[in-house]
């Protein structure tokens, strides 16, 4: 079985009203997102959706403006996204998803064959989740149009990097794998 993993698909980070928006380019990965969340649920695969939930204090707001603060609009999935019934609902408090999660745990249980990672931001938290899978010797799969991030360039950079440093499969529309050189 294949899992899926649907990375801080939240108010503040895709709606334009969000504290942390992401931009155009986000919000052109719901229907995908959508699309695959569908199939996986039918597919009785395992859907993880990813919540970033911070205290007011936290420590990362070091690092970027409070968002996604437990508990209020900002933290709450999108409604284009709504989790499917067996879905599992992780909140998370830093980049990887594995970092004080029950990630871990149900992953072992379920012994997926591969992790398909969604969502945003490609270079932060989609990156870092893809190599801490790796580093559990899971097989990541990143669909291209089912993630994004604020930087363009970023963007590209943190595909080629999980591409090559995390062997990550990069798959695209149709579920072909698209080799980053190939592409345009
Ligand atoms: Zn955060």
């Amino acid at each position: 079985m294949k899992a899926v993993l649907v990375i801080d698909m939240l108010n503040d980070f895709i709606d334009p009203r969000g504290a942390l928006y992401c931009g155009e380019s986000a919000r052109r990965i719901i229907l995908r997102v959508r699309d695959l969340v569908d199939s996986f649920a039918a597919g009785h695969g395992l859907i993880v959706y990813l919540r970033d939930a911070h205290d007011p204090q936290d420590k990362e707001f070091q690092l970027f403006p409070p968002h996604a603060i437990a508990g209020t609009w900002g933290g709450q999935v999108i409604p284009e996204l709504t989790p499917p019934p067996g879905a599992l609902v992780l909140d998370k408090t830093r980049f990887t998803a594995f970092y004080r999660t029950d990630l871990e745990r149900v992953l072992a249980e379920a012994h997926p064959e591969e992790v398909w990672v969604t969502g945003v931001v490609t270079s932060i938290c989609v990156m870092d989740t893809v190599g801490d899978l790796r580093n559990r010797d899971y097989t990541p799969v990143v669909p291209v149009d089912a993630v994004a991030d604020f930087d363009p360039q970023f963007h590209e950079f943190a595909l080629k990097r999980m591409e090559r440093v995390y062997g990550a499969k990069l798959v695209g529309e149709h579920g072909v794998a698209v080799a980053m050189d190939e592409r345009p």
